[in-house]
């Protein structure tokens, strides 16, 4: 019962670099967040060890008791945190969750419609080389040219055409309000179900600071580790508690074995932080700094898709600056900041160079930053991409520099994990 470090100093010494790279940089990944000590602690512990197939008070394994315990608590906050009367908490992931819904709700070979890749949505609502893709008959809708909005009369168009039994609305780089009513009405004149995937925007969604997709949705599904900043894995949620049962047997015995106890107990101490006020601040700051991290770039002479945002995250048109998606994810990652690159909607360059940065502020604000850093932060940026405008190999040294130590002095003076 040696330490890691003891036991196999090769992988303690990574998780230790790691931890300094954390701390040492700035985070801009939009579905990245930094967990609390207690989710850290949750999902460190002996949970880890237990089988309990099935679900509370109806398991397939003896010594379940303490794990109901942790499921339920974390049943009972989701379902507070989002006004909903069913939640499944055992999805590993928000890939998973989506599956769940499918395995529930429609057949291989049915028709689903969602948001392409392109556009901002998502791999599993439909893309090509994903399963959703594979197994079912995908169409996807899109964005406008002009404005970069999902076009509400395309999905309208398309519904009535290609007859979807799925209609999905939800992505990972779209920084806009989804009109979930208007989604509604078109599928229920389909007789389509509707679901929203809202991984990305679900913390702000539990604190009042965006919509809710509750009241709209047949089924809402969500990520746990973005914005909700709990520990990495999925949840499905619906008020319809006979959609609920469904839910229950596709995710098990359909899907999936064991549920992973430990991330359910971190899931159930990540929903009871996100019930508290403290978590509700944290989010309006989530919502306030993206927008003036986007008004400073915009002042640096960077394009904001859809001019701007109404969540956590942001999609940066390079263009005007002559840089790829590529070369800045590099450059700034040498200057301390960790972004990705990011197609922006009718991208002219390809997937694996790109024109556009996705870049997102609840890892950031976590940290305790407000909008004074996020506005340097801005500006640190626009440096960096100006150094790659002028540069004609690529290279960029000097602006990664001088950048780097403003980035390396923020950080210190909000510093994660000290103890
Ligand atoms: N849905 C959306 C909208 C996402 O952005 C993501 C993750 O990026 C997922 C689902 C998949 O989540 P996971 O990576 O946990 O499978």
């Amino acid at each position: 019962n040696a330490p890691l470090a003891e036991t196999d100093p090769e992988l303690a010494a990574a998780i230790g670099r790691e931890l300094h790279r954390q701390q040492d940089g700035i985070e801009l990944i939009a579905s990245e967040n930094i967990v609390s000590r207690a989710v850290l602690e949750a999902q460190g512990s002996v949970l880890t060890n237990k089988y309990a197939e099935g679900y509370p008070g109806r398991r397939y394994y003896g010594g379940c008791v303490e794990v109901d315990v942790a499921e339920q608590l974390a049943i009972d906050r989701a379902k507070r945190l989002f006004g909903a009367e069913f939640a499944n908490v055992q999805p590993h992931s928000g890939a998973q969750a989506n599956q769940t819904v499918f395995l529930a709700l429609v057949q291989p070979g049915d028709t689903i419609l969602g948001m392409s890749l392109a556009a901002g949505g998502h791999l599993t609502h439909g893309a090509a080389p994903n399963l959703s893709g594979k197994w079912f008959r995908a169409i996807q809708y899109g964005v406008r040219r002009e404005d970069g909005l999902i076009d509400y009369d395309e999905v309208e168009r398309l519904a009535r055409t290609e007859k979807p039994k799925l209609i999905i609305a939800g992505g990972s780089a779209y920084p806009r309000v989804i009109d979930f009513a208007r989604f509604r009405r078109i599928a229920d004149e389909v007789g389509a179900y509707f679901m929203v995937d809202m991984a990305h925007f679900a913390g702000l969604v539990a604190a009042g600071v965006h919509p809710s997709p509750l009241p709209h949705a047949h089924v809402v599904t969500t990520t746990t580790h973005k914005t909700l900043r709990g520990p990495r894995g999925g949840m499905v949620l619906t008020n319809d508690l006979e959609l609920g049962k469904k839910i229950n047997s596709a995710l098990f015995p359909g899907l999936q074995g064991g549920p992973l106890m430990h991330v359910i107990a971190a899931k159930a101490a990540a929903f009871g932080e996100a019930l508290t006020e403290e978590f509700r601040a944290y989010q309006r700051a989530v919502a306030a700094n993206a927008k003036a991290l986007a008004a400073t770039l915009v002042d640096q002479g960077l394009a904001i898709v859809t001019g701007g945002t109404d969540t956590h995250l942001m999609l940066v048109d390079l263009r005007p600056k002559n840089v790829t998606g590529k070369a800045a994810e590099a450059s700034l990652d040498r200057a301390h900041i960790t972004a990705n690159k990011n197609a922006i909607p009718f991208d002219p360059q390809k997937p694996a160079i790109t024109s556009g940065l996705r870049l997102g502020t609840p890892a950031a604000t976590t940290r305790g930053f407000g909008v004074a850093e996020f506005q340097e932060i801005g500006r640190c940026i626009g440096e960096v991409l100006d150094g790659l405008s002028k540069s004609n190999d690529g290279s960029n040294a000097a602006a990664e520099q001088a950048v780097g130590e403003r980035i390396l002095a923020l950080c210190k003076r909000f510093p994660i994990y000290t103890r």
